[in-house]
């Protein structure tokens, strides 16, 4: 049985797909990159933003043609538009199965009941916001640690999920219906799973939790987590995101400064430098606040360097709340900024009470004027990184042009990260990848170092 996979989505989406292909290999199925040969269809979809979900609409208009000709093929659609539409997507004429993202143990054994036998059914969590049993909570540990695989990501690299869900409630946000209540993974299952990892050749660990800073595990905090995984050896670099602005525990920037290992970048949303539509956002958390964490940050780990995330158009935006965000932008000297343009979403509160009354046309505008304010930062501060050099993690070929022509054919141009989380491109041979590279900085855009390695 060949199976073909599709996948939207975050990074903790990412890391589900990754786990259910594992599943599958392990069941004795196939993959294949072509879809007219597939048997099996699975999709794993995302509901933050309405773009997400019409690209999933628009895959199962194609499949309910294919599926015409081929009536046998099985399409299990999994993730957060399954818990989200659950019946109604089982509705679509080409979908046999829908699988809740707590479910998605149960994947494999759905498929084989559904293969030949045209049949339709459905694994999604009845009621998303109550907690899930203790045997629910370890079937996913037990998943989570018998599919993650050193193989699947970047050479060396790997995705570990310390928590599952959210109890933020952001206005906009379709999270915490779809992925459950916050849920913190126990230490010893998190750190017997990147012993692991690290004993297939992982290198750098990336911690995942919506909101990772939240987590805690009975009095275990996530300061104490990454205590735990910096004794690991074989992990040189531990990251993580994404960090939320509210209750911020200082022991984390502690531990950057006293463990080697753990990377000082930080991941942290402001979304809005206007109280006001913070306020209206549910954050939790004023402009004030959020630039005295960053302060705090900046004061006990001088070097550390800091991304953002900004949506621009939420509802009763005004110009003078915008220009908050520009001043916010300007204060807090990201490296550099994920910027949103507010998209509403079916079940949040923003959708239920508050009018999307920022045309389009000014999401645009915004977007683009906060984008250049955040370039020209990004730029001055890549600047700053002539002539230094710095140690790499290298991901492999980068797609773009050589820096030195003469060399292209022994040296392919190489792509990796700073433990800043900073992007560096230079050229090397190609079985560097998944290791560790010294590159002193030549040349910098405002996305992007340039250098030459010094090994
Ligand atoms: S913290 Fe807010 S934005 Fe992030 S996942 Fe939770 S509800 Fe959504």
């Amino acid at each position: 049985m060949k199976v073909f996979l599709r996948s939207f989505g975050c990074q903790m989406n990412k890391l589900d797909t990754n786990l259910v292909v594992n599943s599958f290999l392990q069941a004795g199925f196939k993959l294949t990159q072509v879809l007219a040969q597939a048997d099996v269809v699975l999709v794993n979809t995302c509901s933050v933003r309405n773009h997400a979900e019409e690209r999933v609409l628009s895959l199962l208009g194609l499949l309910k043609h294919i599926k015409k000709t081929n009536p046998e093929l099985v399409v299990a659609v999994f993730g957060c538009m399954a818990q989200r539409l659950k019946e109604d997507l089982l509705s679509h004429e080409a979908v046999n199965i829908v699988c809740g993202p707590l479910q998605i143990p149960e994947l494999v054994n759905l498929v084989n009941k559904a293969v030949g036998q045209k049949t339709k059914s459905t694994a999604v969590s009845e009621d998303i916001r109550h907690k899930s049993s203790q045997q629910q909570s370890q079937q996913l540990d037990d998943f989570e640690y018998s599919y993650d695989s050193a193989e699947d990501n970047l050479p060396a690299q790997a995705y570990v999920r310390v928590m599952r869900g959210c109890d933020k409630f952001c206005s906009y946000c379709v999270v915490p219906y779809v992925r459950g209540p916050e849920a913190s993974r126990p230490p010893e299952k998190i750190i017997a799973q990147i012993k692991k990892l690290a004993d297939a050749g992982i290198k750098q660990v990336t911690l995942l939790g919506q909101t990772v800073n939240s987590y805690h595990y009975e009095d275990f905090s996530f300061a104490d987590l990454l205590y735990e995984v910096s004794k690991i050896t074989d992990i040189e670099w531990i990251k993580f995101v994404t960090c939320y602005p509210k209750n911020f525990d200082e022991r984390i920037f502690k531990a950057m400064i006293d463990l080697p290992k753990v990377c000082r970048y930080l991941h942290i949303p402001a979304q809005s430098g206007s109280d006001k539509i913070l306020k209206a956002m549910n954050r939790g958390y004023t402009c004030d606040q959020y630039l005295r964490i960053i302060d705090k940050a900046r004061e006990i780990v001088p070097d550390i360097a800091i991304a953002g995330d900004f949506i621009v158009g939420f509802p009763g935006e005004t110009q003078e709340d915008f220009q908050k965000s520009v001043e916010l932008i300007q204060k807090a000297q990201y490296k550099n900024c994920f910027i949103f343009k507010y998209s509403p979403r079916p079940g949040t509160r923003a959708d239920d009470k508050l009018a999307d009354d920022v045309p389009i046309e000014i999401k645009k505008q915004r977007n683009i004027e906060l984008l250049a304010v955040q370039g020209k930062i990004s730029a001055e501060l890549n600047k700053s990184f002539i002539g230094r050099t710095v140690k790499v993690l290298v991901e492999g070929a980068s797609g773009k042009s050589h820096l030195d022509n003469i060399d292209k054919k022994q040296h392919p141009q190489l792509i990796g990260r700073t433990s800043g989380d900073c992007i560096v491109v230079f050229d090397g041979p190609a079985d560097l990848a998944g290791r560790f590279v010294d590159v002193n900085i030549k040349r910098a855009s405002a996305l992007t170092l340039f250098g030459r390695s010094t090994d």
